[in-house]
């Protein structure tokens, strides 16, 4: 199995994960969370890693306009790589555990709200060129599976796109306050949409935005700031997982600050490497 997956690369991106995903359907498969042999998409040890419980998570530092997040957990081994194998290398499969955790989140964001008001799943929009590469939107089929199961766990829930998403540059390279620029430009209102988002606002709706990871916030706190623009309040933003951001330590944090008060001090780079 690993050989014929390993084969794909030579179809190119999009051509091996749509095989990828065909695969993922007639083949008996390895756990994509862990490879372990058995059968499962997902096994028993891995989906525990989905099994939360959510909690409450917040990037430091927070970005303007970010709302309270809920996570099911960090971004990092079994849950890290079931979202890459779905999101990257096609299991489609595994938009069924992680649309079912990713309702485990909202619910557990919406504790406390009156279950008669509607919940509104709000997607983070995928880009044209991203759903292209993947052959889908990745995020709205999950937003779409939690969707039913909140609905069978008795809230009343809908999935709504009243954005669009705009083609953007490759964030990698950007430092944080590049990338909150970049995602403030990244998303366009859709008004045909938006109308019907709004009549859901009259009647109570609780709007919460979901996505895959949260990582700065900056993504999530942009589409919050693009709806509250246009009358929408967003009270939560729930993801599967949250990047644990590392903070510097203590000492190269001191010489940076020392750094930037002067730009004819030894760079960063030349203190570690004895140039200075
Ligand atoms: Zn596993």
């Amino acid at each position: 199995m690993a050989s014929v997956r390993g084969a794909l690369g030579v179809l190119g991106a999009a051509g091996g994960r749509a095989l990828a995903a065909l695969i993922d359907l007639v083949l008996p498969r390895e756990c994509a969370g862990c490879d372990a042999a058995g059968g499962l998409a997902i096994c028993d040890g891995c989906a525990r890693a989905l099994a939360g419980p959510p909690a409450a998570t917040r990037p430091t530092p927070a970005p303007e306009g970010l709302p309270p997040c809920f996570s099911a957990g960090g971004y990092e081994g079994a849950l890290r790589a079931l979202i890459l194998a779905y999101k990257e290398r096609g299991r489609r499969g595994l938009a069924a555990p992680l649309g079912d955790a990713l309702a485990g989140v909202v619910a557990a964001g919406a504790t406390g709200r009156a279950a008669s008001h509607p919940l509104v799943l709000l997607p983070v929009p995928a880009t044209a060129a991203a759903v292209r590469a993947r052959q889908g939107d990745h995020m709205l089929c999950l937003a779409d599976r939690a969707c039913r199961r909140l609905r069978r766990a008795g809230w009343p829930t809908v999935v709504a796109a009243p954005l669009c998403a705009l083609p953007r540059a490759d964030s990698v390279q950007m430092n944080r306050r590049a990338r909150g620029l970049a995602a403030q430009a990244a998303f366009a209102v859709r008004p045909g949409r938006l109308r019907k988002v709004l009549a859901a606002a009259e009647v109570g709706a609780t709007f919460v935005v979901v996505d895959d990871v949260v990582t700065t916030g900056s993504t999530l706190a942009a589409v919050a700031t693009r709806l509250a623009a246009n009358g929408i309040q967003v009270s939560f933003a729930a993801t599967l997982a949250a990047t644990r951001l590392r903070s510097p330590p203590a000492e190269v944090a001191v010489r940076q600050q020392n750094q930037r008060q002067t730009d004819d001090m030894p760079s960063i780079a030349q203190i570690f490497s004895g140039r200075s």
